[in-house]
């Protein structure tokens, strides 16, 4: 059959994948469901297989959002305690930005929702992509997952591949062992973001959708230059990619210049400018018309730091 054949290769390709919860399993032709995992404590093995490229898509083809479009709303119930929901939204929005800073896709926050994250119509997808927290024991999941993403596709006729997601869910451990912070769902949910837009556990272990062992919450809040050819590869290059991959590494080459507070910058725009703004050190950092520019405070002009050109090198050698 091929559904069993589907379910055979998508435990090939990422281990962490296990048998599907009986609560999805599909009785509907047309729809098939795929399982991202993710376990909050490091595995204890590493991949072996290296292949390239080492992105890996969730389906073992490029099944995709149409149109890139992954309109995303969040359910407030369960919410940790020591969390404040505002916190939490701008959390996920910053999460969800850094895709569509890379890659040609639009994760477009919704607002909030009552509509759980594993609704089920008929059976079938209710295809309202959802994040919320839930107690994993309610769905028989590992309680040492941070986070789950599910994703149902359209199968497509008979003998053709599945190419179209019809539903994501994301759901977040509400009582995950040490509890939650800012920063971790911050990481655990770019991650888990990148699952949603079709990546796999990806076989190069500077990717944050590597999983074996899994980085830091911390390390995981920037697509490496494996994620970024990943969704690339599926979506197509955002225009500021260039710009952001080099933000990306000059925040890690420069951490005490580019020094911030408590949640990520955030890419932002003024006149012709992309930018980020580092409020522990009263910097700046952007591009415009190709220039690297480096400020600090706002009362002298923007310093030229080169060509972006200039840089690529040491970017694309460090892995952003
Ligand atoms: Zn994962």
């Amino acid at each position: 059959m091929k559904p069993l054949q589907l379910i055979s290769s998508l435990t090939l390709v990422a281990a962490s994948i296990a048998t599907l919860p009986s609560a999805f399993a599909q009785t509907a032709s047309l729809e098939k469901a795929s399982l991202g995992s993710d376990l909050i404590a490091q595995a204890d093995h590493n991949e072996t297989d290296k292949v390239s490229p080492r992105w890996l898509s969730l389906y073992g083809y490029s099944a995709v959002l149409p149109g890139g479009n992954y309109p995303w709303y969040f359910n407030p119930a369960n919410l940790p305690s020591n969390l404040r929901l505002d916190d939490v939204v701008l959390t996920l929005q910053h999460a969800a930005g850094r895709w569509s800073q890379l890659c040609n896709v639009n994760l477009v926050y919704m607002g909030l929702t009552t509509t759980p994250p594993l609704n089920r119509v008929n059976g079938g997808y209710d295809r309202i992509n959802v994040v919320g927290f839930i107690p994993f024991s309610s769905i028989s999941a590992n309680n040492n997952y941070a986070g789950l993403t599910y994703v149902g596709y359209d199968v497509g006729s008979p003998g053709e591949k599945p190419h179209t997601v019809i539903d994501v869910d994301i759901v977040l451990n509400a009582n995950a062992p040490g509890g939650w912070n800012l920063s971790m769902l911050d990481g655990a949910m770019t991650h888990e973001f990148g699952h949603g837009l079709g990546l796999d556990h990806s076989q190069d272990p500077g990717s944050i959708m590597f999983a074996m062992p899994y980085h830091t919450a911390d390390y995981d809040r920037v697509p490496r230059k494996d994620d970024v050819q990943g969704c690339s590869a599926l979506y197509g290059a955002a225009p500021s990619q260039l710009s952001n991959r080099a933000m990306n590494w000059a925040e890690s080459q420069y951490p005490n210049e580019l020094k911030r507070l408590g949640t990520a910058p955030v890419t932002q725009t003024y006149d012709g400018y992309l930018y980020r703004y580092y409020p522990g050190s009263n910097a700046y950092v952007g591009t415009k018309n190709g220039r690297v520019y480096y400020m600090v405070g706002t009362t002298k002009p923007p310093q030229d730091m080169g060509a972006l050109t200039d840089f690529w090198g040491q970017i694309d050698a460090a892995g952003f």
